[in-house]
């Protein structure tokens, strides 16, 4: 891998996890001759999945339109941005395992208010604001009383382990 800073291609691995069910790994490398620290990721290659919008508009999958968002909705809380760039792959991963050509946007935007919701209380407001279009208060409200309800729970993050599904092809096509 390149350095970003001194551009010499010579690093090493200094740590290394999967996340999102295994689909995706982030790797810590340090550049041997500058010793800059930066991160990688390594992905299945995206697919031509298309987004359909409420207007039946298809538009190309974008991960960083998502990341954009979260992080719209995370202006000035105290949520790292490593956080929501896990959070984002995430999504991906999940849109991937569930779809193949083509995902409806409602169930992009839900699966990102998960993520925030599990994050940050306040930018999941934000961003289900934004998303659902509330029509009014009483709306805006029910959307929220989950999250009241909720508050009095623990506040301790609860890291997300990987669960074992074993999931295997179905089968495979022979041809002629
Ligand atoms: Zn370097």
């Amino acid at each position: 891998m390149r350095c970003p800073r001194c551009k010499d291609d010579n690093d090493r691995v200094v740590d290394s996890r999967t996340s999102a069910e295994g689909t995706v790994i982030r790797r810590r490398r340090e550049c041997l001759s500058c010793f800059l620290r930066y991160t990688t990721y390594e992905r299945i290659e995206e697919t031509a999945l298309r987004v359909v919008k409420k207007s039946g508009e298809r538009v190309s999958f974008d991960r960083d339109r998502i990341l954009t968002g979260m992080l719209r909705a995370c202006e000035k809380l105290p949520v790292p941005v490593e956080e929501l760039e896990m959070a984002c792959a995430r999504v991906e991963a999940r849109i991937l395992e569930e779809h193949d050509r083509e995902v409806p946007s409602v169930v992009v935007g839900s699966l990102v208010m998960e993520e925030l919701r599990s994050l940050d209380q306040v930018a999941y407001v934000r961003f289900a604001s934004v998303y659902r279009e509330f029509r009014d208060v009483s709306q805006f409200l029910e959307e929220l009383s989950p999250i009241m309800g909720r508050k009095k729970a623990k506040k301790a993050k609860k890291p997300k382990k990987p669960k074992k599904s074993k999931k295997k092809g179905a089968g495979e096509d022979g041809e002629g």
